[in-house]
C-alpha cells in the first residue's frame, strides 16, 4: 500500500499538456521500428523459452533477416510476411487453449514466457473483465499510463474539445479496471473528474470487496494529495441512471457541457432513461468502449441531443484506438501507432461459412503486460490510411479503422464471453436434456428496435416438450459456471432483462453451418457478412 501510495506520487509528478503529448507520440511513433526491434532482440531473440522464438526459427528468420526487411519493407509489411509464414497466435494459441501446430511442428505457449522481463510495470493487482477460460490478471501499471495512455488521452480530448468539458465516469470499481484507468489518465492530464457512478461488480467473499474497496480509496485520495483530485465512486443499484441524467441536466442549467465516459450500451440507457424523464442531453457527448458502437447505438444516442465518439481497448493490449475528431464512420477509430502495430491475418480465416481477416496486433511498448507479435484479439474490420486533419493524426496517428466487429465473442454489455465455450452446450446437453438435436439451439445476440442488446434463445420449433424456465436455468447455470468473470457477466445480462426466447429455426450460414452463437445487427443484418473484406 505504501509502494502505492509512493507510485502516484511519481505518477503526478509531470503533468500532460496537449502539446508535449504531440510531440512525444510523434517521437514515440517515428522510433517504432527501432523499438520493435529491440523489444524483439530482448525479449525473443534473447531469451529461448519465447513462443515467438519458435516460431521466428520455424520460419526461418534469424534477427539478422528482420532487422533487414524492416530497414528495406517497413514493420507492417515485415509483419504482414511474418504472419504469411506462420508468425502470429491465435486467441486460443496466446492463451495456452490450444496448442500451435505450425506444419509438422507443434508446442503450448505459457503465459509466464509471454510477460516481458525486466519491465517495471507498476503496482496494483488487479483483474481484467476478460471472461474467457481463467481470471485474467493484469498489473494496472502507472508508468504505462503515464507514459502512453495519457499522452493518447490528452490529444483525443484536445481532437474533441473535451477539455472544457465537466467530466464523468460511469464504470465500476476495482477489480475492474475501467474506472480507475479514465480517473488516473483524466488526472494525468489535469482534468478533474466531477463524478464516478460505479456499477456494483459481485465479489466471491467480503475480504476480497474490501481488499478492492480499499485500493480504489487510496487511488482516489493519491489523486486528491497528489493530483487535481477526484470523486469518490457513487454506487448505483441495478440501472439507475437517471441520477446520471439529473447530473447532466443540473451541468446544462448552469451553462456547462457534460462529457460521460462508459460502455456503449451504457450511454444507450442513460439516453432512454433520459427519453422516459423526458430530458433533452443536447451537447452531452458519451466516449464509449467495450463493445461496438453501432449505427443504431449511436443514432439512439443521437436522438435525445447526445453525441457519442468510440474508443476501442483490449485487455492485455490497453486502449488501441480513439474516436477521430472528423469521422467519416461511426467508430472511425484512430489507432495507437505509438505503443502498438496492426495488421491484418494475410490468409483470411472460415468463420460462419465466410472469409473473415482477424487482426493482427504487435506491442511496441515495453511497459506492455504481455508482448504481442500478429496475436488475434478476435476481431476484424476494415482499416485505412486516411487525411482527416484532426488532432490524433496531426501527432502522427495516421491509421484509421473503422466497423470493428468481434467474430467470436458475446460482446453485450461491455463483456465478453468466448463462444467455442458454448458449442457443447448447444450441440449436446441441451438436445440431451431437453430433446431434438445439434443446430435446434442457438443464442443470437441482437438489436433491439430501441438499439438495446438482446439475447435470445433460438429453440427450434420441432422440440416440441420442453419448461422455458428449466431452460433459462440451465442456460444462466452454464453462463455462469467457471471464473468469476462468467458469474459477473451473467449478473449483468440479467440486470438487463437481456435474455429472450424464440420460437424458430436456427440460422445456418449459406454454407449451412449452425453456430451456437449468432450476432446480428439493428436491422437484422448479420455483421459477419456485412464484413467481408
Ligand atoms: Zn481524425
Amino acid at each position: 500500500m505504501l509502494s502505492l501510495v509512493a507510485g502516484l506520487r511519481g505518477y503526478f509528478r509531470d503533468p500532460v499538456t496537449p502539446e508535449k503529448a504531440s510531440e512525444e507520440i510523434r517521437r514515440a511513433v517515428e522510433t517504432r521500428e527501432q523499438r520493435f526491434l529491440e523489444l524483439v532482440r530482448t525479449q525473443v531473440y534473447d531469451r529461448e523459452t519465447s513462443p515467438y522464438l519458435k516460431l521466428f526459427r520455424m520460419a526461418g528468420c534469424d534477427f539478422a533477416d528482420l532487422q533487414s526487411h524492416i530497414c528495406r519493407h517497413g514493420l507492417e509489411e515485415t509483419l504482414e510476411k511474418l504472419a504469411e509464414e506462420g508468425v502470429y497466435l491465435t486467441q486460443d494459441e496466446f492463451k495456452g487453449k490450444k496448442e500451435v501446430v505450425r506444419g509438422a511442428q507443434s508446442f503450448a505457449v505459457s503465459r509466464k514466457d509471454l510477460q516481458l522481463q525486466d519491465a517495471d510495470r507498476g503496482l496494483i493487482l488487479t483483474q481484467s473483465s476478460g471472461t474467457r477460460g481463467e481470471p485474467q490478471r493484469f498489473a494496472l501499471s502507472l508508468d504505462h499510463l503515464a507514459t502512453s495512455s495519457s499522452l493518447s488521452t490528452a490529444i483525443f480530448f484536445s481532437a474533441h474539445d473535451l477539455f472544457r468539458y465537466s467530466h464523468a465516469i460511469y464504470d465500476a470499481i476495482l477489480p475492474t479496471t475501467g474506472g480507475i484507468r479514465y480517473l488516473l489518465r483524466f488526472a494525468k492530464i489535469g482534468i478533474k473528474t466531477d463524478r464516478w457512478f460505479a456499477r456494483r461488480v459481485p465479489l466471491n467473499s467480503w475480504p476480497e470487496a474490501a481488499f478492492h474497496h480499499l485500493t480504489t480509496s487510496l487511488i482516489v485520495l493519491g489523486t486528491k494529495f497528489f493530483g487535481p483530485g477526484s470523486p469518490w465512486p457513487e454506487f448505483l443499484d441495478g440501472h439507475e441512471v437517471g441520477r446520471i441524467v439529473n447530473w447532466i441536466a443540473e451541468k446544462k442549467r448552469v451553462g456547462e457541457a457534460c462529457c460521460v465516459r462508459t460502455t456503449a450500451s451504457n450511454a444507450v440507457r442513460i439516453a432512454r432513461t433520459a427519453q422516459e424523464m423526458g430530458q433533452f442531453l443536447d451537447g452531452a457527448k458519451f466516449v464509449v468502449s467495450g463493445e461496438p458502437l453501432t449505427e443504431s447505438k449511436r443514432a439512439f444516442i443521437e436522438k435525445v441531443g447526445g453525441h457519442a465518439i468510440p474508443c476501442y481497448g483490449c485487455a492485455g493490449l490497453n486502449q488501441i484506438g480513439y474516436g477521430c475528431g472528423n469521422p467519416r464512420h461511426t467508430d472511425d477509430l484512430h489507432v495507437s501507432l505509438n505503443i502498438l502495430a496492426v495488421i491484418q491475418q494475410p490468409r483470411p480465416m472460415d468463420a460462419n461459412g465466410l472469409a473473415i481477416r482477424p487482426f493482427l496486433f504487435t506491442t511496441l511498448s515495453p511497459l506492455s503486460p504481455l508482448l504481442h507479435i500478429n496475436v488475434e484479439n478476435g476481431d476484424f474490420g476494415v482499416m485505412e490510411t486516411r487525411q482527416c486533419g484532426c488532432a490524433l493524426e496531426k501527432a502522427g496517428l495516421t491509421l484509421h479503422l473503422h466497423h470493428v466487429r468481434s467474430f467470436e465473442k458475446l460482446t453485450s454489455e461491455g463483456m465478453n464471453y468466448f463462444y467455442g465455450d458454448l458449442f457443447e452446450f448447444f450441440e449436446k446437453v441441451l438436445p440431451a436434456e431437453f430433446g431434438g438435436g445439434p443446430g435446434d439451439y442457438q443464442l443470437v445476440e441482437e438489436e433491439d428496435g430501441n438499439a438495446k442488446t438482446r439475447l435470445t434463445l433460438v429453440v427450434h420449433p420441432e422440440v416440441r416438450q420442453f419448461d422455458e424456465g428449466k431452460i433459462f436455468a440451465r442456460l444462466r447455470a452454464v453462463l455462469a459456471d467457471g471464473p468469476r468473470g462468467h458469474r459477473f457477466m451473467t449478473g449483468v445480462w440479467e440486470n438487463a432483462g437481456t435474455f429472450r426466447l424464440k420460437r424458430q429455426v436456427p440460422y445456418a450460414s449459406p454454407r449451412g453451418k449452425i453456430l451456437p452463437l449468432d450476432i446480428l445487427g439493428a436491422n437484422g443484418e448479420r455483421r459477419t457478412e456485412n464484413r467481408l473484406r
